[in-house]
């Protein structure tokens, strides 16, 4: 079956996934596939400002080297990234959330976790480019509670 994502280069930051052909709402694309973490461990994230690192339910963890780990963060996403039940040790694909035409850039909400505004505005600032851009690839919900940068000295 031929691919529904190619992987080139990307407007937003390096190398992104683009529809491969017109997807359907709803359609599973590809799996998101790396090397696997146990219960609270963290690989070297770097500070690069990109993160491949995807925490599952059960606590495990998975740092994308696969080509669905080139999609890029938006802040209004064409994709999300669901985790499936029923499989041990977990995995997750990424869908499509609305019908998407072919050669447009895949984008899903990383919704990343951060302890300040401070982390979340600078280390993941997001230039996305949409109109409902919030400026962070942070965990909105996230952010209601955060404060400033003293946080992280919490930690
Ligand atoms: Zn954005």
């Amino acid at each position: 079956m031929a691919s529904k994502v190619v992987a080139r280069k990307s407007g937003l930051h390096g190398k992104g996934l683009f529809a491969a052909r017109d997807l359907k709402a709803g359609q599973k694309l590809i799996e998101y596939k790396g090397v696997r973490y146990g219960v609270g461990e963290l690989p070297d994230l770097g500070d690069d400002g990109v993160t491949k690192f995807l925490r599952f339910s059960d606590g495990t963890g998975i740092n994308g080297t696969s080509k669905a780990s080139l999609a890029n963060h938006g802040c209004n996403p064409n994709c999300e990234l669901a985790e499936e039940e029923g499989h041990d040790p977990p995995r997750a694909w990424l869908y499509a959330l609305r019908d998407v035409k072919k050669g447009e850039e895949l984008v899903w909400d990383y919704r990343l976790d951060v302890t300040s505004h401070h982390e979340a505005f600078t280390d993941w600032a997001c230039a996305c480019g949409h109109e409902q851009c919030r400026g962070t690839m942070a965990d909105p919900e996230q952010l209601v509670g955060a404060t400033g940068a003293t946080d992280r000295e919490k930690r």
